[in-house]
């Protein structure tokens, strides 16, 4: 068989392969008005409102690391998810693929710290399923997490609503959550212990939208890290976007790391930071919002959408040069999530 024709590690990195996985294999087949937005969560017409609706599986190896373990996170990813949309997460089910010899005080440790996560982010687990496989034939536990919220009336956030001059902030520094897992993965130790992002979004977002009712976009930053999120908005909305690079927010522990290993950081997995695409006219009053919040108290403005290279996003290097940003390509940073 050709090698194109076989499913590699990189088609599960978030990035430019992903997308032509999805593409190819499911969006020519599903096609239909809701799917083809390619938001975080499809926004459906019910009852004369809009209920928000999305899945995220989580495949992350090791299950339990600094600041957060499978669990945790797939439950805040498809609460994010939803919340990215303006929606209020309400109601959560969950798939457990199983492998046989997991110590059953794993799953326990697992179902305790998604409960936590559920009482943290105030939306409930209605529903699940278990399976087992045989050994060797899973790692450990996969987690699956589908939800469903209520987008309240008035607020129209989508991927394609990116205007030229709106302003971009960040909600919070990059890299933290992939590259726990991948000092972790290589064994690496640093003086200051690097610790997942991980963390619930609906909070910050209800302030946000509360300050800011006209927020145009919202995505969270995960596989693909940041600069693949710009570039999925840009292709979605037809504009171009420019960052500066000396804004973007980077610990110091976290840019050591990636120079250590060879990484940048703009592609690396968080599992709670997002972009808000904000009009000018409500970007002070957004970034006031969200610097309350202990969780996005370090959110910045770190460029703006442009009519110019549309599809495009430029970084402006402190040094004044521009460089195109494209999304994440190849297989660096497999299992992240
Ligand atoms: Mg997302």
């Amino acid at each position: 068989m050709r090698k194109e024709e076989l499913i590699t590690m990189a088609h599960g990195t978030g990035g430019r392969m992903t997308q032509q996985l999805i593409d190819k294999v499911f969006g020519t087949r599903f096609s239909n008005p809701i799917l083809d937005r390619m938001n975080d969560a499809a926004i459906l017409p019910v009852g004369g409102g809009r209920l928000a609706f999305s899945i995220d599986g989580h495949v992350v190896s090791p299950l339990f690391f600094p600041g957060g373990d499978i669990g945790k996170i797939a439950i805040f990813g498809t609460v994010n998810d939803l919340a990215m949309m303006g929606a209020r997460p309400l109601w959560l089910v969950a798939s457990f693929i199983i492998e046989e010899g997991l110590p059953m005080e794993t799953l326990r440790k697992i179902a305790d710290s998604m409960a936590e996560a559920v009482k943290q982010t105030g939306v409930q687990l209605v529903g699940g399923d278990t399976k087992v496989v045989e050994k060797e034939k899973g790692d450990g536990v996969y987690v699956s997490v589908a939800g469903v919220g209520i987008v309240p009336e008035g607020r129209n956030i989508d991927a394609s609503n990116a205007q030229p001059r709106d302003v971009l902030i960040v909600s919070a520094p990059i890299g933290n959550h992939g590259i726990t897992i991948m000092t972790l993965r290589e064994g690496l130790k640093f003086d200051v212990e690097i610790t997942s992002d991980a963390a619930p979004l609906n909070g910050i977002v209800e302030d946000l939208l509360k300050a800011a009712p006209h927020v145009h976009v919202m995505r969270d930053a995960s596989r693909g890290g940041l600069a693949t999120v710009l570039n999925e908005l840009s292709s979605a909305s037809g504009v171009g976007i420019e960052i500066d690079e000396d804004t973007v927010p980077v610990e110091e522990p976290v840019e050591r790391a990636c120079a250590l290993l060879g990484l940048d950081p703009l592609y690396v997995a968080n599992e709670g930071v997002f972009v808000a695409v904000v009009p000018p006219e409500e970007a002070d009053a957004a970034l006031q919002a969200m610097r309350v919040h202990p969780l996005s108290k370090k959110a910045v403005k770190i460029g703006e959408v442009v009519e110019s290279h549309p599809e495009r996003v430029v970084l402006r290097t402190a040094l004044g040069a521009q460089r195109i940003v494209g999304p994440l390509s190849g297989d660096l940073l497999p299992r992240i999530c």
